[in-house]
């Protein structure tokens, strides 16, 4: 199912004509973040030299009443500017792949090694470009090359988390992992800066990397404050493998050179009938540590249990569950049990463009008439923010009216 043409939102910035002088830009729909919606708010905007600050907040009588001859529009929604919890900028210029997630797999590791510098700083630069014409306000970027995570400590102006990707498929070589980890890790936190991103770490998934380097990642993310985010129940082969250590991911990871099915001197688990990603995950203790988990979107009503218990917050990203065939994300039973949740792009080669508003459109495709528009917004800037370990922004007074996000801007015609 493609669903990248299904564009209905329109994230809007004012005309660049917009002339000096006080505006009034009214809303029916206000997300002012950490769960609190309006029906008929509007924000008072004083334009200075070219610079648009929010002046008042507030109910839309009381707004009007400050300013009865400031011209008037209207914004379909008002919010913080959007968050993108969890994507792969590096892939940015990858192809955009259809196919079932054991292929999509396939797919990456041959393009992978047949274009040995796409995965690099030129693609990540690129992907950093679309956020911040997006004007996102953060990022969760997953990274599984130095020269990449160097850079985006160094230079990247959006702030949110750069991820270190890990991948390590046997016990054998935990140790050597984990020591070139313990040796890294100082050099790269001693870049952080102001405005910048911080590090984290995101080991790949638990099919990618072994118990004792998972242990670690949780330990250190705990110790060392942290954000930790892992791939997990993305697809139904994950769950297969889980099981019964064959199926298609099995035979993915045979013929790229793994060996399969697991064992305890391999990944450190024996596949089990009862056993899913998400109940190893708590059983060798890496939800202590309380992950970021992206995509779920193959859970059992166990799972997502045991997720609320360990307070993980998820992400998920519909485009690219959709392209890959993953299922869907059962977004009704997390909300029920008060799990927060972020709704993110994914890479390029999964969700086909870094775009939020389309994103925002396959959401309301994928999850049907029950999600209201103001969930959505709360996923994409309130739960992106948790998502990320972030305080979520608070609309206020005095902040440059550009940080925030106005869907479909127009005339006031009342
Ligand atoms: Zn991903």
């Amino acid at each position: 199912m493609a669903l990248n043409e299904d564009r209905r939102f329109t994230i809007s910035r004012l005309p660049e004509t917009f002339g000096a002088g006080e505006t009034i830009i009214r809303t029916p729909l206000w997300v002012g973040g950490g769960g609190s919606t309006s029906v008929d708010h509007a924000i008072l905007v004083r334009t200075e030299s070219g610079r648009h600050t929010v002046i008042a907040v507030g109910e839309h009588t009381s707004v009007s009443a400050m300013a009865p001859y400031a011209r008037r529009l209207r914004a379909d929604a008002i919010c913080p500017g959007f968050v993108n919890a969890h994507t792969h900028l590096e892939l940015s210029t990858y192809p955009a792949l259809e196919a079932d997630f054991p292929s999509f797999l396939v797919e990456m590791v041959q393009h992978r090694r047949s274009h040995p510098q796409a995965r690099g700083t030129p693609a990540a630069a690129l992907g950093l470009r679309h956020l911040i014409e997006q004007r996102v306000a953060a990022v969760g970027d997953i990274i599984a090359r130095e020269s990449v995570l160097v850079s985006e400590l160094q230079h990247s102006p959006l702030p949110g988390v750069a991820y270190w990707e890990v991948v390590c498929t046997s016990q054998s070589a935990a140790g050597s992992t984990i020591e070139a980890l313990g040796r890294r890790l100082p050099v790269w936190r001693s870049l952080h800066r102001a405005g910048g991103p911080v590090l984290g770490l995101a080991p790949q998934s638990p099919y990618l990397v072994c118990r004792d380097v998972l242990q670690f990642l949780a330990r250190t993310a705990r110790a060392e404050g942290l954000p930790l985010q892992i791939h997990v129940a993305e697809s139904p082969a994950e769950i297969e493998f889980f099981r019964s250590g064959s199926g298609a991911l099995a035979r993915v990871l045979r013929s790229v050179g793994f060996t399969v099915p697991p064992d305890p001197a391999t990944l450190g688990f024996r596949p089990a009938p009862a056993l899913s990603p998400v109940r190893y995950l708590a059983e060798i203790g890496f939800l202590d540590a309380s992950p970021t988990l992206v995509h779920c979107a193959n859970v059992s009503d166990e799972d997502i249990r045991i997720i609320a218990e360990h307070g993980c917050p998820v992400v998920t990203c519909p485009r690219s569950n959709a392209n890959l065939r993953c299922g869907v994300f059962p977004w009704q039973a997390f909300s029920t049990a008060g799990i927060p949740i972020a709704l993110a792009t994914d890479s390029i080669a999964s969700a086909h463009s870094l775009d939020l508003g389309s994103e925002l459109a396959a959401a309301f495709a994928v999850f049907g008439a029950d999600l209201s528009l103001g969930t959505a917004l709360e996923w994409l800037t309130a739960g992106a923010s948790r998502a990320l370990g972030r305080a979520g922004q608070a609309i206020t007074p005095g902040g440059p009216l550009d940080t925030l996000t106005l869907l479909d801007l127009r005339a006031d015609a009342a």
